[in-house]
């Protein structure tokens, strides 16, 4: 283990924490994980993120070899997958958020009933198919739903948030969760007006040039 891992091992755990204290996980559901070159460092299975110690963290190889005392997340493979697929992704974390995961039980994307929907990159966020956790097919479906996104739900689970850093995946998390929240307060009084595709456009427009929020 380097020095580099080291820290970033550091910065997983307080992440990991974080996610905890922002309510965004309890107990041992969720997980954070980071690119490193060769494959990517993750939260181990089945162990309280209070109880997480930085040489707990596992090293995942890009083939699914794992490194470390621990055994990685169960949901190792979409962190593996997403890695793969988007080059510009280097932390990606995942939650079991009350909101998010309310949508996400009854199959709803999120569409755009704010104009900070832009934040996960595209005018919604998509709901992935249901799949039992821990699987490639969880994994396909995941990785299809964040084409163009940094961000989607997972049907009857819960959301992924990635970042180019870790405090950029969690602080996309935290907005996910909020909008989702937003979005089911919107629906116990009525139907949200949506905005039309043009001004999302202008929206994401406006995004890509002065940057996130
Ligand atoms: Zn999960």
């Amino acid at each position: 283990m380097d020095e580099d891992d080291a820290l970033l091992r550091e910065d997983i755990v307080a992440t990991a924490l974080r996610m905890i204290a922002v309510g965004l996980n309890r107990g041992t559901s969720g997980n954070v994980s980071a690119r490193i070159a060769g494959g990517f460092l993750v939260t181990p299975s089945g162990l309280a993120c209070e109880a997480t110690r930085p040489e707990d963290i596992v090293a995942v190889a890009q083939d699914g070899t794992a490194r470390g005392a621990r055994l990685p997340s169960s949901e190792w493979r979409f962190h593996r997958d997403i890695y793969a697929a988007r080059p510009e992704v280097t932390a990606i974390v995942h939650a079991h958020s009350p909101f998010a995961t309310t949508l996400a039980c009854l199959g709803r994307s999120i569409p755009a009933f704010h104009y900070m929907i832009a934040v996960g990159g595209g005018n919604d966020i998509r709901c992935a198919p249901y799949a039992t956790f821990g699987t490639q097919e969880l994994s396909d479906y995941a990785v299809t739903a964040l084409e163009a996104r940094k961000a989607c739900l997972l049907a009857n689970h819960g959301m992924i948030a990635l970042g180019a850093s870790l405090a950029q995946a969690l602080a996309l998390a935290v907005e996910v969760e909020a909008l989702a929240e937003q979005y089911w307060r919107a629906l116990q009084i009525g139907e949200p007006n949506l905005l039309p595709d043009a001004e999302m456009a202008v929206v994401l427009e406006k995004f890509r040039t002065y940057g996130q929020h």
